[in-house]
């Protein structure tokens, strides 16, 4: 094993999309950064992978529109600096069964004036025909919203860091991580130190964080990405000039779970839909899972047969991936309680893909001490009282 040369400023583990978007974010302030990946780039084996991923500014928490409110001019600009188009502005449609959930979407949306529709069943049967939705149904429609193309948004990230000057090793993996000023970083190739150390490991968080004395509360589950046939003759209406990204939490006041959509954008001929759910798992053991899971899939058939009348009622693909949960489904942005150059950015709980810029931005923030842009408060790793004993 070589030992030490370099003194990096910081060093990023994991090239998924938040370690990559803090990567880029630190080496453009001109930091000198080195990005280490254990997979050969691009791979498929953690949670930033694939054709589409939903962004929208619709939340009902307002720090979240807060940070969307940066991330769409962050993302545009990215597509500039890298010369590749990924974002399809076709909407988002939130739907809900409850005016007092529907409320909050609108009053974060207010509170930074974005603009939005409320709109009501017969209005949604209207504008969108192809969504079958009851008397008592309503949505606020995202008109900004929409795709954002992963693959291609990931490798752009990855590339503008290294034309920032940025290192970047993949087919490296990082043991461990050893405490101290600088840090120092074990991996399968080298050691290295870093004035700063940010663990963006996804579904394999956990592990540094209990080595470092810390007992975060993170769970990978195994989440299933299905892939639904338009019926012929139906092929136009679900094209993304006309169908929208959507995300439906009719089901989450029967128990069910919340259900998202995407237009014809990734396999020809196909629609995505699928659900936020899925049972807990290895990452490193994923497509190994001793479970039935046959429920899930279940469950997102009821709902395309109940809405879909344009789509076949069985799956045409279905493939696996992995969301890294939290109970409060918020992750972990914030500094080691006790090492201070040691960061997390871990724990997006299915939902953080569209955040990343800003996830990016606010780590950035940390590692050099300045005043935080976003509230942090819903990020902290003390919220949960679960830190072990350091
Ligand atoms: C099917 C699916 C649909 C989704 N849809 C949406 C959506 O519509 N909108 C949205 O905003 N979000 C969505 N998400 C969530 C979003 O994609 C994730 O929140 C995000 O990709 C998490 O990125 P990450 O960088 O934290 O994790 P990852 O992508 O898993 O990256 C972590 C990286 O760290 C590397 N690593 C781990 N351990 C080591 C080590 N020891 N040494 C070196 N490298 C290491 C891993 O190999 C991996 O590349 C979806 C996720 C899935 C799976």
């Amino acid at each position: 094993m070589a030992s030490s040369r370099a003194l990096y400023d910081v060093i990023v583990i994991g090239a998924g999309i938040e370690g990559s978007s803090c990567a880029y974010n630190l080496a453009k302030e001109g930091k000198k950064v080195l990005l280490i990946e254990q997979f050969p780039l691009p791979h498929i084996r953690g949670s930033s992978h694939g054709q589409s991923r939903i962004t929208r500014y619709a939340y009902s928490e307002a720090f979240y529109v807060r940070m969307m409110v940066d991330c769409f001019p962050m993302w545009a600009q990215l597509e500039k600096e890298s010369g590749k188009d990924f974002f399809i502005n076709c909407g988002v449609l939130d739907i809900r069964d409850r005016t007092a959930s529907a409320q909050k979407v609108v009053s974060s949306l207010s509170a930074y004036d974005i603009p939005h529709e409320h709109l009501l069943a017969r209005d949604i049967r209207r504008r969108f025909p192809m969504f079958n939705v009851s008397d008592k149904d309503q949505a606020i429609y995202d008109p900004n919203g929409g795709l954002i193309r992963a693959d291609t948004a990931l490798a752009a990230f990855q590339k503008v860091f290294t034309q920032f000057g940025g290192t970047l090793h993949d087919k490296e993996l990082v043991r461990n991580v050893k405490p101290g000023s600088p840090a120092k970083v074990v991996t399968s190739c080298s050691v290295y130190a870093a004035s700063s150390v940010v663990i963006a490991a996804g579904p394999w968080t956990g592990k540094f964080a209990s080595e470092l004395g810390l007992s975060l509360r993170l769970q990978p589950i195994k989440v299933i990405p299905m892939y639904w046939r338009i019926k012929p003759g139906q092929e136009e209406a679900h094209q993304s000039g006309k169908f929208p990204c959507f995300i439906d939490t009719r089901g989450e006041t029967k128990g069910s779970f919340h259900v998202y959509g995407l237009p014809c954008e990734e396999y020809p001929g196909l629609v995505k839909v699928a659900n936020h759910v899925g049972a807990p798992c290895n990452p490193n053991h994923r497509d190994l899972l001793d479970e039935d899971d046959s429920w899930v899939i279940d469950q997102v058939k009821q709902n395309v047969v109940d809405t879909f009348p344009g789509l076949e009622p069985e799956p045409a693909i279905i493939e696996s991936c992995i969301y890294t949960m939290t109970p409060d489904n918020n992750a972990y942005i914030d500094r080691h309680p006790k090492y201070n150059n040691i960061i997390f950015a871990a724990g997006f709980s299915g939902h953080g893909f569209k955040l990343a810029p800003a996830v990016g931005k606010a780590v950035a923030e940390l590692v050099t001490g300045r005043e935080p842009t976003y509230n942090m408060k819903p990020f902290k790793i003390g919220r949960f009282d679960t830190l072990a004993k350091l």
